[in-house]
């Protein structure tokens, strides 16, 4: 069983990143920012209840959150090799509950990927994207909301996890094919 992160800004590559690590590590997919938008799409009141966060560039509020994990972990993990987290946890107390929650089922997160890209490449990734996946998210007003989020409070849950030494930094610039490299490089010490 393999435990992955993968962690970084709105615009990382972390969506990217997963499609290969699924691909090449027969991992579970597991995103929370998927789940909501799957939610919303079938206009459940979960859905209802995250639009207004998500429209805002807020988090969703953390019970919210990781009662979604919990029951997805419930449903999958004795059928799968692992799971890639993605766009979770974004805060202190979501890792926290993320950790008590792979201890029940004898789990933990063996690795936590950290892409790291500069911001003004993330803002023009994600105005990218906006042409092409049309993401009521991808404004300009609301990626700069979203990178404001991300800097007071997600970006300290890296630390959480390099002081379990778990952190694992990837140069998130550059050819998608070197970046999965690294990534690889990563996750094959395990
Ligand atoms: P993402 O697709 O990961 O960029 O997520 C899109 C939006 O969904 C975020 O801007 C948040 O509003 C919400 N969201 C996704 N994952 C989380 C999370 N782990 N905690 C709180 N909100 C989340």
């Amino acid at each position: 069983m393999i435990n992955l992160i993968l962690f970084g800004p709105p615009g990382s590559g972390k969506g990217t990143q997963s499609a290969f690590l699924i691909e090449k590590y027969n991992l579970e997919h597991l995103s929370t920012g998927n789940i909501l938008r799957e939610e919303l799409a079938n206009k459940t009141s979960l859905g209802i209840l995250a639009q207004s966060f998500m429209d805002n560039g807020l988090l969703v509020p953390d019970d919210v959150i990781i009662g979604m994990v919990e029951k997805k972990l419930d449903e999958k993990a004795n059928s799968v090799n692992g799971f890639i987290f993605d766009g979770f946890p974004r805060t202190i107390p979501q890792a926290q509950a993320l950790d008590s929650l792979l201890l029940t089922k004898k789990m933990e997160i063996n690795k936590v990927l950290s892409l790291q890209v500069s911001e003004s490449n993330l803002i023009n990734r994600l105005l990218q994207r906006a042409k092409i996946d049309g993401r009521a998210d991808d404004t300009l007003e609301t990626i700069k909301k979203r990178l404001n989020v991300y800097n007071s409070q997600t970006q300290q849950v890296a630390q959480y996890y390099l002081l379990k030494n778990k952190l694992a930094n990837i140069n998130g610039e550059g050819e998608i094919d070197q970046i999965k490299h690294l990534i690889a490089i990563e996750v094959d010490k395990l």
